[in-house]
Protein backbone atom coordinates (compact mmCIF):
# COMPACT_ATOMS: atom_id res chain seq x y z
CA UNK A 1 0.00 0.00 0.00
CA UNK A 2 2.79 2.40 0.26
CA UNK A 3 4.16 1.62 -2.82
CA UNK A 4 1.11 2.40 -4.36
CA UNK A 5 0.42 5.68 -2.24
CA UNK A 6 3.92 6.47 -3.55
CA UNK A 7 2.83 5.78 -7.22
CA UNK A 8 -0.38 7.78 -6.82
CA UNK A 9 -2.67 5.12 -7.27
CA UNK A 10 -5.90 5.12 -5.65
CA UNK A 11 -7.60 1.84 -7.19
CA UNK A 12 -6.34 -0.87 -9.26
CA UNK A 13 -8.32 -0.76 -12.14
CA UNK A 14 -6.53 -4.44 -13.40
CA UNK A 15 -5.50 -6.78 -11.08
CA UNK A 16 -3.51 -10.15 -12.81
CA UNK A 17 -2.92 -12.78 -10.41
CA UNK A 18 -0.67 -15.25 -12.16
CA UNK A 19 -1.57 -18.22 -10.20
CA UNK A 20 -3.25 -19.79 -7.07
CA UNK A 21 -0.43 -20.01 -4.58
CA UNK A 22 -0.27 -18.64 -1.35
CA UNK A 23 2.94 -15.90 -2.17
CA UNK A 24 0.61 -14.91 -4.98
CA UNK A 25 -2.78 -14.48 -3.94
CA UNK A 26 -2.66 -15.25 -0.31
CA UNK A 27 -2.62 -11.40 0.60
CA UNK A 28 -5.39 -10.65 -1.96
CA UNK A 29 -8.25 -10.17 0.77
CA UNK A 30 -6.42 -7.82 2.96
CA UNK A 31 -5.42 -6.15 -0.77
CA UNK A 32 -8.98 -5.90 -1.72
CA UNK A 33 -9.83 -4.57 1.73
CA UNK A 34 -7.86 -1.25 1.68
CA UNK A 35 -7.92 -0.20 -2.43
CA UNK A 36 -10.95 -1.06 -4.63
CA UNK A 37 -10.41 -3.56 -7.39
CA UNK A 38 -11.92 -3.11 -10.59
CA UNK A 39 -10.90 -5.96 -12.75
CA UNK A 40 -9.63 -9.44 -11.91
CA UNK A 41 -7.59 -11.26 -14.88
CA UNK A 42 -6.45 -14.96 -13.76
CA UNK A 43 -5.70 -18.21 -16.09
CA UNK A 44 -9.08 -20.02 -14.74
CA UNK A 45 -9.84 -23.08 -12.77
CA UNK A 46 -6.98 -24.04 -10.03
CA UNK A 47 -4.96 -27.50 -10.77
CA UNK A 48 -3.81 -27.24 -7.01
CA UNK A 49 -6.52 -27.17 -4.55
CA UNK A 50 -5.39 -27.89 -0.95
CA UNK A 51 -6.98 -27.11 2.69
CA UNK A 52 -4.69 -23.68 2.66
CA UNK A 53 -5.96 -22.08 -0.33
CA UNK A 54 -9.39 -23.01 -1.20
CA UNK A 55 -10.74 -20.71 1.28
CA UNK A 56 -8.98 -17.84 -0.26
CA UNK A 57 -10.09 -19.08 -3.35
CA UNK A 58 -13.54 -18.59 -2.38
CA UNK A 59 -12.58 -15.08 -1.18
CA UNK A 60 -11.25 -14.36 -4.93
CA UNK A 61 -14.65 -15.85 -6.27
CA UNK A 62 -16.91 -13.34 -4.09
CA UNK A 63 -14.56 -10.52 -5.17
CA UNK A 64 -14.65 -10.78 -8.76
CA UNK A 65 -18.29 -11.64 -8.89
CA UNK A 66 -18.73 -7.82 -7.78
CA UNK A 67 -17.16 -6.66 -10.63
CA UNK A 68 -15.17 -8.04 -13.74
CA UNK A 69 -13.59 -11.11 -14.42
CA UNK A 70 -11.57 -12.01 -17.55
CA UNK A 71 -9.70 -15.82 -18.11
CA UNK A 72 -6.61 -15.28 -20.54
CA UNK A 73 -5.11 -17.41 -22.88
CA UNK A 74 -1.58 -16.40 -24.87
CA UNK A 75 -1.90 -13.68 -27.42
CA UNK A 76 -4.89 -12.16 -25.65
CA UNK A 77 -4.34 -8.04 -24.52
CA UNK A 78 -5.29 -6.81 -21.14
CA UNK A 79 -6.91 -3.56 -22.38
CA UNK A 80 -5.13 -0.83 -20.31
CA UNK A 81 -4.78 3.07 -22.11
CA UNK A 82 -1.12 4.13 -23.06
CA UNK A 83 -0.05 0.54 -22.32
CA UNK A 84 -0.01 -2.79 -24.55
CA UNK A 85 -0.01 -5.90 -22.48
CA UNK A 86 -0.37 -9.52 -24.34
CA UNK A 87 -0.45 -12.61 -22.41
CA UNK A 88 2.46 -15.02 -23.11
CA UNK A 89 1.19 -17.64 -20.95
CA UNK A 90 -2.05 -19.05 -18.93
CA UNK A 91 -3.03 -21.87 -17.96
CA UNK A 92 0.05 -24.23 -19.20
CA UNK A 93 0.27 -22.84 -22.37
CA UNK A 94 2.17 -20.49 -24.43
CA UNK A 95 1.98 -18.36 -27.22
CA UNK A 96 2.97 -19.48 -30.56
CA UNK A 97 3.32 -15.88 -32.88
CA UNK A 98 6.15 -14.18 -32.26
CA UNK A 99 5.94 -10.52 -31.33
CA UNK A 100 6.29 -7.43 -33.70
CA UNK A 101 9.85 -7.52 -34.56
CA UNK A 102 10.89 -10.86 -32.58
CA UNK A 103 11.07 -14.07 -33.31
CA UNK A 104 14.55 -14.90 -34.70
CA UNK A 105 16.24 -18.65 -33.84
CA UNK A 106 17.00 -18.76 -30.05
CA UNK A 107 20.99 -19.86 -29.76
CA UNK A 108 20.33 -21.07 -26.46
CA UNK A 109 18.04 -23.92 -27.25
CA UNK A 110 20.87 -26.12 -28.36
CA UNK A 111 22.27 -26.28 -24.90
CA UNK A 112 18.92 -26.38 -23.17
CA UNK A 113 18.53 -29.26 -20.92
CA UNK A 114 14.98 -29.93 -19.45
CA UNK A 115 14.17 -30.45 -15.81
CA UNK A 116 12.89 -34.37 -14.57
CA UNK A 117 13.21 -32.78 -10.76
CA UNK A 118 12.76 -29.49 -9.70
CA UNK A 119 16.37 -28.45 -8.12
CA UNK A 120 14.54 -26.23 -5.32
CA UNK A 121 12.10 -28.77 -3.39
CA UNK A 122 13.41 -32.48 -5.41
CA UNK A 123 10.05 -33.12 -6.11
CA UNK A 124 9.79 -34.42 -9.61
CA UNK A 125 8.19 -31.30 -12.39
CA UNK A 126 4.58 -31.98 -13.08
CA UNK A 127 1.46 -30.46 -13.47
CA UNK A 128 1.79 -27.25 -10.62
CA UNK A 129 0.17 -23.86 -10.29
CA UNK A 130 3.44 -23.03 -11.47
CA UNK A 131 2.98 -24.18 -15.00
CA UNK A 132 -0.31 -21.96 -14.88
CA UNK A 133 1.27 -18.56 -14.54
CA UNK A 134 0.01 -15.72 -16.44
CA UNK A 135 2.79 -14.39 -18.16
CA UNK A 136 3.14 -11.01 -19.71
CA UNK A 137 4.86 -8.56 -21.87
CA UNK A 138 4.09 -4.74 -21.15
CA UNK A 139 4.89 -2.02 -23.75
CA UNK A 140 5.21 1.66 -23.03
CA UNK A 141 5.89 3.32 -26.03
CA UNK A 142 9.58 1.69 -26.49
CA UNK A 143 9.61 0.32 -23.46
CA UNK A 144 9.69 -3.34 -22.88
CA UNK A 145 9.10 -5.10 -19.23
CA UNK A 146 8.50 -8.75 -19.33
CA UNK A 147 6.35 -10.75 -15.79
CA UNK A 148 5.99 -14.78 -16.77
CA UNK A 149 5.11 -14.94 -12.51
CA UNK A 150 5.96 -18.85 -11.69
CA UNK A 151 6.33 -20.00 -15.09
CA UNK A 152 8.76 -23.09 -14.79
CA UNK A 153 12.70 -23.53 -16.43
CA UNK A 154 10.50 -26.31 -18.75
CA UNK A 155 7.86 -24.02 -19.63
CA UNK A 156 10.24 -21.41 -20.71
CA UNK A 157 12.06 -23.81 -23.52
CA UNK A 158 8.14 -24.11 -24.63
CA UNK A 159 7.83 -20.54 -25.16
CA UNK A 160 11.58 -19.20 -26.03
CA UNK A 161 12.55 -22.25 -28.65
CA UNK A 162 13.61 -22.51 -31.38
CA UNK A 163 11.79 -18.83 -31.86
CA UNK A 164 12.45 -16.30 -29.38
CA UNK A 165 9.26 -15.05 -29.43
CA UNK A 166 9.06 -12.17 -27.52
CA UNK A 167 12.37 -10.29 -28.03
CA UNK A 168 14.31 -7.97 -26.09
CA UNK A 169 13.34 -6.27 -22.93
CA UNK A 170 14.60 -3.92 -21.03
CA UNK A 171 13.42 -4.70 -17.54
CA UNK A 172 12.61 -8.46 -16.80
CA UNK A 173 10.88 -9.05 -13.33
CA UNK A 174 12.35 -12.50 -12.89
CA UNK A 175 10.66 -15.86 -12.88
CA UNK A 176 9.71 -17.76 -9.17
CA UNK A 177 11.58 -15.50 -7.08
CA UNK A 178 15.11 -16.01 -8.99
CA UNK A 179 15.05 -19.38 -8.44
CA UNK A 180 17.29 -21.86 -10.36
CA UNK A 181 13.83 -23.43 -11.21
CA UNK A 182 13.37 -21.58 -13.55
CA UNK A 183 15.68 -18.62 -15.47
CA UNK A 184 16.72 -20.30 -17.26
CA UNK A 185 19.31 -19.21 -19.98
CA UNK A 186 16.64 -19.77 -22.93
CA UNK A 187 14.79 -16.92 -21.27
CA UNK A 188 17.24 -14.50 -19.49
CA UNK A 189 19.78 -14.39 -21.73
CA UNK A 190 17.29 -14.73 -25.31
CA UNK A 191 15.85 -11.50 -23.53
CA UNK A 192 19.15 -9.63 -23.10
CA UNK A 193 17.05 -7.59 -20.08
CA UNK A 194 19.22 -4.21 -19.28
CA UNK A 195 17.89 -4.45 -15.66
CA UNK A 196 16.88 -7.38 -13.57
CA UNK A 197 14.39 -7.34 -10.49
CA UNK A 198 14.67 -10.56 -8.62
CA UNK A 199 11.71 -10.63 -6.04
CA UNK A 200 13.26 -13.10 -3.60
CA UNK A 201 12.88 -13.03 0.16
CA UNK A 202 15.98 -13.83 2.29
CA UNK A 203 15.61 -18.05 1.71
CA UNK A 204 13.70 -17.93 -1.59
CA UNK A 205 15.33 -16.90 -4.39
CA UNK A 206 19.19 -15.86 -5.24
CA UNK A 207 20.55 -18.89 -5.29
CA UNK A 208 24.33 -19.59 -6.81
CA UNK A 209 22.47 -21.14 -9.80
CA UNK A 210 19.87 -18.58 -10.64
CA UNK A 211 22.45 -15.77 -9.85
CA UNK A 212 25.00 -17.00 -12.37
CA UNK A 213 22.87 -17.24 -14.98
CA UNK A 214 21.35 -13.73 -14.00
CA UNK A 215 24.37 -12.04 -13.37
CA UNK A 216 26.15 -13.53 -16.81
CA UNK A 217 23.64 -12.44 -18.71
CA UNK A 218 24.61 -10.30 -21.97
CA UNK A 219 23.54 -6.44 -21.95
CA UNK A 220 22.79 -6.52 -18.50
CA UNK A 221 23.66 -3.26 -16.27
CA UNK A 222 22.07 -4.32 -13.16
CA UNK A 223 20.37 -6.48 -11.09
CA UNK A 224 18.03 -5.09 -8.42
CA UNK A 225 16.67 -7.38 -5.37
CA UNK A 226 13.78 -7.39 -3.25
CA UNK A 227 15.58 -8.85 -0.10
CA UNK A 228 19.81 -9.45 0.50
CA UNK A 229 19.29 -13.38 0.28
CA UNK A 230 20.61 -16.24 2.92
CA UNK A 231 21.20 -18.53 -0.22
CA UNK A 232 23.28 -16.61 -1.98
CA UNK A 233 25.60 -14.94 0.55
CA UNK A 234 27.29 -11.98 -0.48
CA UNK A 235 29.23 -14.43 -2.73
CA UNK A 236 26.44 -14.16 -5.28
CA UNK A 237 24.63 -10.92 -4.78
CA UNK A 238 25.01 -7.21 -5.77
CA UNK A 239 26.12 -3.94 -3.94
CA UNK A 240 23.65 -3.55 -0.82
CA UNK A 241 22.37 -0.17 -2.63
CA UNK A 242 20.55 -2.66 -5.06
CA UNK A 243 18.57 -4.05 -2.47
CA UNK A 244 15.79 -3.05 -0.77
CA UNK A 245 15.60 -5.31 2.69
CA UNK A 246 17.31 -6.85 5.34
CA UNK A 247 16.45 -8.73 8.51
CA UNK A 248 19.70 -9.80 9.25
CA UNK A 249 22.46 -6.71 10.34
CA UNK A 250 24.99 -9.31 8.70
CA UNK A 251 24.72 -11.72 5.49
CA UNK A 252 27.53 -14.72 6.03
CA UNK A 253 29.75 -14.66 2.66
CA UNK A 254 29.29 -17.85 1.63
CA UNK A 255 25.71 -19.29 0.13
CA UNK A 256 23.84 -21.02 2.87
CA UNK A 257 22.43 -24.99 1.83
CA UNK A 258 18.92 -24.52 1.79
CA UNK A 259 16.75 -26.43 4.71
CA UNK A 260 14.65 -29.30 3.80
CA UNK A 261 11.23 -27.72 3.48
CA UNK A 262 8.93 -28.70 6.04
CA UNK A 263 7.10 -28.09 9.31
CA UNK A 264 9.90 -29.71 10.93
CA UNK A 265 12.09 -26.35 9.41
CA UNK A 266 12.91 -22.77 11.22
CA UNK A 267 10.85 -20.18 9.48
CA UNK A 268 12.81 -17.27 7.92
CA UNK A 269 13.65 -14.54 10.14
CA UNK A 270 10.22 -12.62 10.11
CA UNK A 271 9.94 -8.95 8.37
CA UNK A 272 8.02 -7.09 10.77
CA UNK A 273 8.94 -3.89 10.13
CA UNK A 274 8.95 -1.46 7.00
CA UNK A 275 8.56 -3.35 3.75
CA UNK A 276 10.88 -1.50 1.26
CA UNK A 277 10.13 -1.68 -2.81
CA UNK A 278 11.81 -1.22 -5.83
CA UNK A 279 10.49 1.34 -7.92
CA UNK A 280 10.53 1.81 -12.30
CA UNK A 281 9.90 4.35 -13.57
CA UNK A 282 9.70 4.57 -17.65
CA UNK A 283 9.68 7.22 -20.19
CA UNK A 284 8.06 6.61 -24.07
CA UNK A 285 11.20 6.47 -25.48
CA UNK A 286 12.27 3.61 -23.68
CA UNK A 287 14.62 4.93 -20.99
CA UNK A 288 13.62 4.25 -17.70
CA UNK A 289 14.68 5.44 -13.99
CA UNK A 290 15.16 2.60 -10.79
CA UNK A 291 14.55 3.76 -7.48
CA UNK A 292 15.27 1.62 -4.10
CA UNK A 293 12.82 2.92 -1.53
CA UNK A 294 14.98 1.64 1.67
CA UNK A 295 18.06 4.34 0.69
CA UNK A 296 16.92 6.72 -1.89
CA UNK A 297 19.53 4.86 -4.54
CA UNK A 298 18.36 5.93 -8.13
CA UNK A 299 19.87 4.97 -11.49
CA UNK A 300 18.93 6.02 -14.79
CA UNK A 301 19.23 3.86 -17.97
CA UNK A 302 19.16 6.05 -21.30
CA UNK A 303 16.81 4.96 -24.43
CA UNK A 304 18.88 2.71 -26.65
CA UNK A 305 18.21 1.80 -30.36
CA UNK A 306 17.42 -2.04 -30.77
ZN1 LIG B 1 5.77 -17.70 -6.17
Amino acid sequence: MAAAKDAGITQIDHLITTHYHGDHIGGLPELANRIPIRHFVDHGPNVQPAPIIDPVLRQYAELYAKVKHTVVKPGDRVPIAGLDVRVMSSAGETVKTPLPGAGTRNPYCATFKPHTVNPVSGQPVGNTEDEQSVGTHTTFGKFRFVYLGDLTWNKEFDLMCPANRIGAADVFLVSRHGQPSSNSEVLVHALRPRVTITNNGPRKGGQPDAMRILLSSPGLADLWQIHFSFLGGQEYTVPGMFIANSEQAAIPVAPMTPPQPGAQTQPASPHDGTAYWIKVSAQMDGSFTVTNSRNGFMKDYPAVNR
